[in-house]
């Protein structure tokens, strides 16, 4: 039985012994074997029996994603490409502020650059935005509420932009959101991962705002060509 992280998300694990080192947010290239060919965010941070999870979005006729959600079965097998991307965290500065905006299953590898970033000991603060349009479309948010109580310098913002919010989610868009909130994030480090017109607008404020290029993280969910 595979788990569903919400109505249209799988958390996929894939038990993979030949990838042991990777960054938790780096990406794979999954292949079937009729060679169709997509990448996906690697959500967790390596794990000693070797399980990498994925947060898999149903599309509408999708062709990966919703073969992944309807015909894969515990047990089978899938090509799994080495770990690429640059869109992770460094135990570097640990005084530094991480703001982290994602939507929809942008959560995935922001969900492993946030709990590699609070195991390796990061004080600065770190927030995250993470938007989608309904509470039903948004998920891991117990847990991630779990997070902020147990980390003091974790914050986290749902936010739904496609109904009135309720108590304890945020109106608006993710980066809408975030803009709003933040105040003087010169010198924080800046993760944005999902919906490719909210990475590349965001970016652009991010350094509109001061943040160095160099500290601008991004994973663009573009559709496979
Ligand atoms: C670096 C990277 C990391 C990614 N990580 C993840 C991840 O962690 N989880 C995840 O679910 N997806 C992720 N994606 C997107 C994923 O690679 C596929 O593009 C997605 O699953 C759709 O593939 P499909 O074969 O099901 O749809 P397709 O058959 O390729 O497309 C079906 C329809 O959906 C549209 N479409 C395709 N992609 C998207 C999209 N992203 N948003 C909206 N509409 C789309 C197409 O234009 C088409 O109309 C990532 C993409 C990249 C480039």
């Amino acid at each position: 039985m595979h788990e569903m992280l919400n109505h249209s998300t799988l958390l996929l694990k894939v038990e993979c012994q030949d990838i042991k080192e990777y960054f938790a947010g780096q990406f794979v290239n999954l292949q079937r074997d009729d060679g169709l060919i997509r990448s996906y965010s690697i959500a967790n941070v390596p794990q000693q029996d070797g399980i990498l999870e994925f947060h898999i979005r149903r599309l509408p006729d999708g062709r990966f994603s919703e073969w992944m959600h309807d015909q894969i079965r515990i047990g089978d097998n899938i090509a799994v490409s080495e770990p690429q991307g640059h869109c992770f965290y460094l135990p570097e500065r640990a005084d530094q502020g991480l703001l982290l905006v994602g939507t929809g299953t942008g959560l995935a590898p922001l969900a492993g650059i946030l709990e590699d970033a609070l195991k390796q000991g990061h004080t600065g603060p770190v927030t995250l935005f993470h938007g989608a349009r309904t509470v039903a479309d948004l998920y891991r948010i117990d847990e991630l509420r779990e997070f902020a109580q147990k980390y003091d310098n974790f914050s986290y913002f749902p936010c739904v932009s496609g109904e009135p919010a309720s108590e304890g989610y945020t109106a608006g868009r993710a980066d809408q959101v975030a803009l709003a909130h933040m105040n003087g994030w010169q010198g924080w480090r800046v993760f944005l991962c999902g919906h490719p017109d909210m990475v590349s607008s965001m970016k652009m404020e991010a350094f509109m705002q001061g943040v160095s290029m160099k500290d601008i993280y991004t994973d663009a969910f573009v559709a496979a060509g």
